[in-house]
């Protein structure tokens, strides 16, 4: 028996081989893509949102 935490969404999944389990460590082919696509890159993206609270910035421009 194989106990596994899905990486992806953190399902709790048990299967009896991995032979079986073309998914693995994954737990549906969907959770496969998006592990897939995290390893691509792309997924560590900085908030834009941050950025909206550059008041202090405005500060260094009172140089006319
Ligand atoms: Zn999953």
């Amino acid at each position: 028996m194989i106990n596994v935490t899905c990486p992806v969404c953190g399902r709790k999944m048990q299967g009896q081989t991995i032979d079986e389990w073309p998914q693995f460590p994954m737990c549906s082919p969907r959770c496969r893509l998006i592990d897939l696509g995290r390893w691509l890159g792309g997924n560590y993206r900085i908030p834009s949102e941050s950025e909206g609270e550059a008041d202090e910035t405005t500060d260094n421009m009172e140089t006319p």
